[in-house]
């Protein structure tokens, strides 16, 4: 028997608004102080009536054009109800059976050694989200933890922040690619800039719903109890717990035999637990008949103009995914680097394309950046903000590597004097600072071939040994040679003596 892992996720993202979802309290991330960022709607106080936040559908439709959605021409806000302490109203607003968008798919760049991928940009799991509908958060219950006291408290600070819920069809196959799928999604998101997707503060939560189909020796497939794993706010725990329920599931299933909707298979809702790796038993999952929902009266539908849906299309950006395809062809990347680029956030592809545009050379600007760069920026715990040597500086030394006027190593050196003189604020990196210290210490190439020339026939008349022994076979022999040639001509270009000097030795031969 083997079996196929099917996985599908609920992700709530909190959306980057000042304001609440229904009311004007701030949404900021305050957990010091609870319960100051509250009115009457929010606290769900008897006759206060709550308004949409216009800022909340707009940033939600350019979540789903993202994703790319069907936006839905008219939408409307139903209660969800159910009794919970940080739920003060006894009802949730959310959307039940018109979501405000709907069928749209993320794809996921698959690997190279996993089933299907090679890591190119083209070799992708494609993920279907069935919808993505707004939905207002709840408050946070605080319980204590000493094991003294008894009390627990609500913090409703939270309560009404504007979430966005994605879910999508169950198309993922692997814990794997559901780290995969929410790395995308969290990049995308961040790209277009309606959430800063940060899991600590718990801007990006998900769950998980888990189950495998069982290919029985007939060929038939059983599917297994679906598990639905809870509230995961990292994505290392997200793939840990998957993993945890995958293996579950399949000792059970060996015991019992037990399919989904047989009597005993149920579906299953589960939490996880970071500090043992395990998951355990949470309530038993409501069906939605249970929640009751209905229209909500005190709010109106929405159908959204045209206008605002053209002008929201016109505030989109390149989506990682796409960018990561041009820049294959743009700037002649391969794969990985383009991978290593984009994958890093917005601020660090913007910074790489400014460079490659004006160096022309896009190659050498993704290995300063992949290499260099990120060294520099992690010995300095610096963003790529922050780096002092901005896009036209970098530029224009790439420049002088590819006009044969420095060689790579003296690059590296004027790199690290430009860093080290702004660390010490004696001079903010400039071109005209690049061109000062190559003329400073000498480190421009030598342009002059015919002194080259005659250090290349010195070098040769010397060096009967090595050059038989490269005649032989022995291609390193040629390496000590280029180095005394070097070593005569001070800031000759080690690419333009090898030349002359294999040229030399051929005609030699
Ligand atoms: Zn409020």
């Amino acid at each position: 028997m083997s079996y196929e892992v099917i996985i599908g996720l609920e992700i709530h993202v909190q959306l980057q608004t000042q304001t609440k979802i229904f009311c004007g309290c701030s949404t900021a991330f305050n957990p010091d102080q609870p319960n100051v960022q509250t009115c009457p709607v929010c606290l769900g106080l008897p006759g206060a009536l709550p308004v949409l936040n216009e800022r909340a559908y707009h940033l939600g439709i350019k979540t789903a054009m993202g994703l790319g959605c069907q936006i839905a021409p008219f939408t409307k806000w139903d209660r969800k109800q159910y009794f919970y302490p940080d739920l003060p109203k006894g009802y949730q607003i959310s959307q039940y059976d018109l979501p405000f968008s709907h069928d749209g798919h993320v794809d996921v760049v698959l690997p190279e050694g996993a089933a299907g991928g090679n890591g190119s940009p083209d070799a992708v799991r494609r993920v279907r989200i069935l919808r993505a509908h707004l939905e207002e958060d709840a408050g946070k219950n605080m319980h204590d933890e000493s094991g003294r006291g008894r009390d627990s408290k609500v913090d409703l600070n939270r309560a009404g922040t504007p979430l966005v819920e994605i879910v999508t069809e169950p198309d993922l196959r692997s814990a794997d690619e559901a780290r995969r799928f929410l790395e995308e999604l969290k990049l995308m998101l961040t790209y277009l800039e309606v959430s800063d997707c940060n899991m600590q503060e718990g801007s990006l939560r998900c769950d998980a719903n888990v189950n495998l189909h069982v290919t029985q020796p007939d060929g038939s497939k059983i599917p297994t109890p679906i598990v639905e794993i809870k509230n995961l706010n990292s994505f290392r725990f997200t793939e840990q717990a998957i993993e945890y329920e995958v293996a579950q599931q399949w000792e059970s299933f060996q015991k019992t035999g037990i399919r989904m909707g047989a009597k005993g298979g149920h579906k299953r809702t589960v939490g996880f637990d970071p500090n043992r790796g395990t998951t355990y038993p949470l309530r038993e999952k409501e069906e939605a008949a249970d929640y009751r929902y209905f229209p909500d009266p005190d709010l109106i539908p929405v159908i959204p103009k045209s206008e605002l849906l053209a002008a929201i299309r016109t505030e989109m950006c390149e989506l990682p995914a796409d960018r990561r395809k041009r820049f294959l062809t743009a700037y002649q990347l391969t794969p990985y680097d383009a991978a290593v680029i984009i994958d890093q956030g917005r601020a660090v592809a913007d910074y790489f394309e400014d460079v490659a545009k004006a160096c022309g050379d896009g190659k050498q600007a993704a290995n300063w950046l992949t290499q260099d760069l990120q060294r520099e920026m992690k010995e300095r715990n610096q963003s790529i903000v922050d780096f002092p040597i901005r896009p036209p500086v970098l530029a224009a030394l790439l420049e002088r590597i590819n006009k044969k006027q420095i060689t790579i190593k003296s690059a590296r050196e004027v790199f690290v004097s430009l860093l080290a003189d702004a660390a010490d604020q004696k001079s903010i990196p400039s071109v005209a600072g690049i061109d000062a210290l190559i003329a400073s210490r000498g480190l421009g190439i030598v342009q002059d071939t015919g002194a080259i020339d005659v250090a290349i026939a010195d070098v040769v008349a010397r060096s009967a040994k090595a050059i038989a022994d490269y005649k032989s076979g022995n291609e390193k022999a040629v390496g000590a040679l280029i180095g005394q040639v070097m070593k005569a001509v001070k800031g000759a270009d080690p690419q333009t003596v090898r030349e002359k000097l294999l040229a030399k030795l051929a005609e030699s031969n």
